[in-house]
């Protein structure tokens, strides 16, 4: 990948999120809390807690780059926010499956907005001290998925863990060469992306889309937001699929599938992917659980004229 062009980032969208990412960072008011009690769900061998990491805000240009003003105002609103920005919330899933205890993206620790980053708090409160953690796989390595990585001081903050990411996040957020192959707008994504995945580099597993990471957990592409972002398929009675960035938000792009999200490396890409995941889960009745759908983000597609409704479990 040697031409920045290459990445379907218009200049437009460049510059757009450029200016976002650094006003992402402005935004505090505690527009939302975090959940201070843990859903639960159980599905064939896998016992699964919903973890809060908090929340992040994000711009509306980020979130509705697509919609018209008249059409961001009522979204923005439904999401807690106000014009400028809404909060989305974290939400990670702790699974239980024979010995392993697993989280699927660890967060953003210090690395992201400060309304974020409370995860491993809140698994205090569970009596899970971050020792206890066996595995981490990511979704994808951006920083609010793969930021609680190391601690301020370099250390793994979940040390006894094994590590597993996509073979192709991984080739693309490590390319050394990353200022002159990316646009700017993701250079500070791939140094959020170096840092965590190089901490763990010596006990990361890489995985491509239909292996199995655990019986019964498969890995499904669900490339676009990022280049390797992948979702994970979990059999028990009927499938439940866990997403990170595949399908951002519940509110906008269920019902609005066709629109862009600001933050999505190959929007193309993504749009197809989120299409087909939508699709299939509403055409299979497949329970869901979304990383920054309205706590705890568990549920079902259905399907509404040419789009989709979330259905919370
Ligand atoms: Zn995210």
């Amino acid at each position: 990948m040697s031409n920045p062009d290459d990445l379907g980032l218009r200049a437009t969208r460049r510059e757009l999120l450029a200016g976002a990412l650094a006003g992402a960072a402005a935004f505090s008011l505690p527009r939302a809390t975090y959940a201070a009690d843990f859903h639960r769900v159980t599905h064939g061998a896998f016992d699964i807690t919903v973890v809060s990491d908090g929340f992040i805000t994000l711009p509306a240009e980020v979130l509705l780059p697509d919609a018209t003003p008249e059409e961001r105002q009522p979204i923005l609103a439904r999401l807690g926010g106000d014009a400028t920005g809404a909060p989305v919330q974290a939400n990670i899933p702790l699974i239980r499956h024979g010995n392993d205890l697993i989280l699927i993206d660890n967060g953003s620790g210090m690395n992201f907005q400060p309304s974020a980053g409370k995860l491993a708090a809140n698994l205090k409160t569970l009596d899970i001290e971050p020792e206890a953690i066996t595995k981490v796989i990511f979704t994808h390595a951006h920083p609010d998925h793969s930021g609680a990585t190391t601690t301020a001081d370099g250390k793994l903050l979940y040390p006894n863990a094994q590590y597993f990411v996509s073979e192709t996040e991984w080739n693309f957020w490590t390319d050394k060469d990353y200022e002159t192959h990316m646009p700017s707008a993701l250079h500070g994504f791939a140094r959020g992306a170096q840092r965590d995945l190089f901490a763990v580099k010596d006990r990361l597993t890489l995985v491509k889309a239909g292996q199995e990471i655990l019986p019964g957990m498969q890995v499904i592409e669900t490339s676009g937001h990022t280049p390797g972002h992948i979702s994970f398929e979990l059999a028990g009675d009927g499938s439940l699929l866990i997403t990170g960035d595949a399908c951002t938000n519940d509110v906008i792009f269920f019902e609005h599938p066709g629109w862009h999200f600001g933050f999505d490396t190959d929007p193309e890409t993504a749009l197809k992917n989120r299409r087909m995941l939508l699709d299939r889960a509403a055409s299979e009745k497949i329970k869901l659980l979304g990383y920054h759908w309205s706590y705890p983000g568990v549920g079902y597609a259905e399907r509404r004229d040419s789009a989709y409704r979330f259905v919370k479990v």
